[in-house]
């Protein structure tokens, strides 16, 4: 596994690899890596003959210089996980061999309008121009390409899909299934700052979206009363403080009026500090007991869910 520091011998080596006939999966991330990330390194690994994972903590899409500064950085143990999972080339740019002006703002930014509106765009301004700009950007230099994302950030999925399509990249956009904790809880790389007690807490977020997920495949059609199941088990933790609880139509992110076929539920709510985001599908008077695919740390059950 090569690890590079330089955008265009990252390009270069995925051109060779594109030459030589292998498909290209590119896995973007900000490094701190977890068994989520490995399921999408694994997952590319399977599906291409050319693994390319990015590493890198984008200041664009923080907009909260403390968060910026408290997200973890781990390259060693990160690069460990990425050769065992089979990346072929690893690309740790800094941060002016990506943003040459920095700390200046950059003149040319990348703005995805309809999706960015609500959920994470309405509580973390600019967030997504930082994601759409860096995404664009590593997609440029990656050429043709599978890109692979998680589900664990649905909106942002959203976002990357939109912005492909309305660009015009070469890029098949693939949504990886959610990897969870065994009692839950999303992976996600700001697991780590949470206290003992905090941690054990957090589960109340996929507890909240599983009763929920469990009452649409139950038939629930209205997205007041699911937000109220979510809220009202948010609620039994205290220390826990949602800020947001939504029902939304996967497709566009809509919220409907009254519900029919597949749901996503999605929750952002602080424990302690951290700021932790999670959501699930499910469908509609599915009424059938499913469990959650795709790679779990430990085997977990969780009824009436879907995809993640
Ligand atoms: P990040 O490093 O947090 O920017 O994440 C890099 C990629 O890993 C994104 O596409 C995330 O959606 C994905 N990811 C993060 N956590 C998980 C998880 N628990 N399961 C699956 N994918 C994840």
């Amino acid at each position: 596994m090569r690890v590079l520091r330089s955008v265009s011998e990252f390009s270069s080596n995925l051109d060779e690899a594109r030459s030589a006939g292998l498909k290209i999966g590119l896995v973007p991330t900000m490094g701190a890596l977890h068994a989520g990330h490995r399921s999408l390194v694994e997952r590319a690994h399977r599906e291409c003959g050319f693994v390319a994972v990015t590493i890198f903590v984008n200041p664009l899409q923080f907009n909260d210089k403390g968060d910026l500064d408290a997200y973890p950085r781990t390259l060693e143990a990160d690069l460990v996980l990425l050769s065992d999972a089979g990346a072929d080339v690893v690309l740790v740019p800094g941060v002016t061999e990506m943003y040459p002006d920095y700390p200046a703002q950059p003149a040319t930014t990348v703005h995805v309008g309809v999706v960015t509106d609500g959920l994470e765009g309405a509580f973390r301004p600019g967030h997504f121009d930082g994601v759409a700009t860096v995404v664009t950007k590593l997609l440029c230099m990656s050429g043709r390409c599978r890109a692979y994302f998680g589900e664990k950030d649905f909106q942002q999925v959203a976002v990357v899909s939109r912005l492909v399509r309305d660009l015009l990249l070469p890029v098949d956009v693939i949504a990886c299934a959610t990897v969870r904790e065994y009692d839950g809880l999303a992976l996600s790389s700001r697991n780590a700052r949470l206290s003992d007690a905090d941690r054990k807490r957090a589960s109340v977020i996929s507890r909240a979206l599983f009763c929920a997920a469990k009452e649409v495949s139950a038939g629930e059609r209205d997205p007041e009363s699911l937000r109220s199941t979510m809220a009202g088990v948010l609620a039994s933790e205290p220390g826990v403080v949602a800020e947001y609880v939504a029902v939304v139509d996967p497709s566009d992110l809509s919220t409907p009026e009254r519900l029919s076929g597949e749901v996503r539920l999605l929750i952002a709510a602080r424990v302690g500090d951290v700021r932790l985001i999670d959501n699930v599908g499910a469908v509609v008077g599915a009424g059938v007991r499913q469990n959650v695919d795709g790679p779990a740390v430990k085997e977990t059950t969780l009824e009436g869910a879907t995809g993640s």
